[in-house]
């Protein structure tokens, strides 16, 4: 074999795990070769964090980090030893790439720009041999040693060591298909089924298309499964048992809804959804959570009185964003073209309910299409993650989404790329 193996490192897959393993070989000195189907690398990680790219989640502290990655925080610990979120700021800074961070500590390129991420790893990976609109079909092997990469024009490309960066299964046309899951299993490793895990949720109410961008800031949200009419009281318990209320930020769609909160939320809507049936589920949204009904009524006497003789639908539009108004108006039986000073106590008191407990119903969770992150992937046991080098074979390394970790929105998944991508690389 030694006679066909040219280059020291081959990595399958230029997305942020790949390009950061291929930078970080690279200087070590190593020659490297990267293979990438598309014609272009990092596609995926442009439309990330809707193209501003959450790099990371400025959690300092490694333990409050991975504890947020439910089972699969454990395997990581020594990965972080050598690759923190501390390193991944000190990495873009260093090469002058500024960091903003924001709500719920997600860190941002400061120009919200995730073409200036692309650009830090292009940079830092020059010198590697990249050859994009090649697609890998699988390994070659003789014993517990892989032996090459199988093109899918039939060649073979060998190298000593070999590094699997090809993500799970989100989004496929970005790339990510899911192949290198099929050629673990062809070789003997374990894969956990890919399912998408975070994902936007349907409704069946169709005003929310109406809403389409529309962002809710530190909205309310209690989602239960809603009690079937005429339900005996007893049932009417159980089926509210499970009731999940988060604070955060929700975006309407076209089809539903979405936004950070929406997606880290949407395995348990999906459970409840299995519970209950298709269009079973509630989510009642509370636009004003720091005022009870009470204070709600003296905030809306307040706001009446200083534009009593405004068209309602423009008055409410200073608390609430204006494409919502039409739609609260509906829900609360007001004529669209109602005046301030005419609305009466009883169309008032409708306008808090509705406000405080806007109903809409889960219809279904997306697809993979549209999942930010599949859960799924090689099996952490069959990872060594102190070099992410395989405990089966050891010249192959894994890097990224190709990895079953649980983990939720807010740049949890970019950090694993950078850390699983450096220690990849830097082990070999
Ligand atoms: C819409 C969306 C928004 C997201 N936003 C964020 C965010 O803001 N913050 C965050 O932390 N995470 C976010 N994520 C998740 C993040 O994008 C992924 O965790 C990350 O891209 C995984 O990187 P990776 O390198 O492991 O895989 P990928 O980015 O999937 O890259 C894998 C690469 O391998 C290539 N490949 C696959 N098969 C082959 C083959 N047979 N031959 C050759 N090449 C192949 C693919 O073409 C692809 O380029 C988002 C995901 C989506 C879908």
């Amino acid at each position: 074999m030694a006679n066909k193996e040219k280059y020291d490192v081959l990595i399958i897959g230029g997305g942020p795990a790949g390009m950061m393993s291929a930078g970080i070989a690279k200087n070590k000195g190593l020659s490297v070769l990267l293979l990438e189907k598309n014609t272009e690398l990092a596609k995926k990680l442009m439309i990330t964090g809707g193209g501003r790219c959450n790099l990371t989640n400025a959690e300092f502290d490694v333990h409050a980090f991975l504890g947020k990655l439910k089972n699969s925080g454990k395997y990581l610990f020594s990965t972080f030893a050598k690759f923190d979120v501390k390193a991944t700021f000190y990495f873009f800074e260093k090469r002058n790439m500024k960091i903003k961070i924001e709500h719920g500590k997600r860190a941002f390129p400061e120009n919200d720009r995730a073409s200036s991420v692309r650009y830090v790893l292009m940079k830092n990976m020059e010198g590697v041999e990249v050859r994009t609109g090649v697609s890998v079909s699988g390994f070659a092997k003789e014993g517990n040693e892989i032996t090459g990469v199988k093109l899918s024009d039939g060649t073979v490309v060998s190298a000593k060591h070999y590094i699997l960066a090809t993500g799970g299964t989100s989004h496929p046309e970005t790339g990510s298909t899911g192949d290198g899951y099929a050629w673990l299993r062809e070789i003997g490793h374990t894969v956990i089924l890919p399912k998408p895990s975070l994902v936007p949720v349907a409704t069946k109410e169709l005003w929310v298309k109406d809403l389409q961008g529309v962002t809710l800031e530190n909205v309310k949200v209690t989602v239960k499964i809603k009690a079937k009419k005429g339900a005996s009281e007893k049932i009417v318990k159980e089926n509210n048992a499970k009731k999940i209320v988060r604070i955060g930020r929700l975006l309407f769609t076209h089809f539903g809804v979405s936004g950070p909160m929406i997606i880290n939320l949407s395995k348990q809507i999906g459970d409840l959804l299995k519970k209950g049936g298709k269009g079973s589920v509630e989510m009642s949204l509370d636009l004003f959570p720091a005022f009870d009904h009470g204070k709600m009524n003296e905030k809306l006497l307040a706001l009446f009185e200083e534009n009593k003789n405004r068209l309602f639908k423009n008055c409410i539009s200073e608390i609430i964003p204006g494409a919502l108004a039409p739609i609260v108006m509906k829900m609360a039986d007001m004529h669209p073209e109602t005046f301030v000073h005419s609305v009466s106590r009883d169309e008032r008191i409708l306008l808090i309910k509705v406000l405080k407990g806007l109903k809409i119903t889960a219809d279904h969770l997306l697809g993979p299409e549209k999942a930010i992150v599949s859960s799924g992937g090689v099996s952490c046991d069959e990872v060594d993650f102190r070099t992410m080098k395989s405990k089966i074979f050891p010249n192959l390394s894994f890097a990224g989404d190709i990895l079953n970790i649980d983990r939720p929105s807010g740049g949890y998944s970019l950090q694993i790329c950078w850390s699983t991508g450096f220690v990849a690389g830097d082990s070999i």
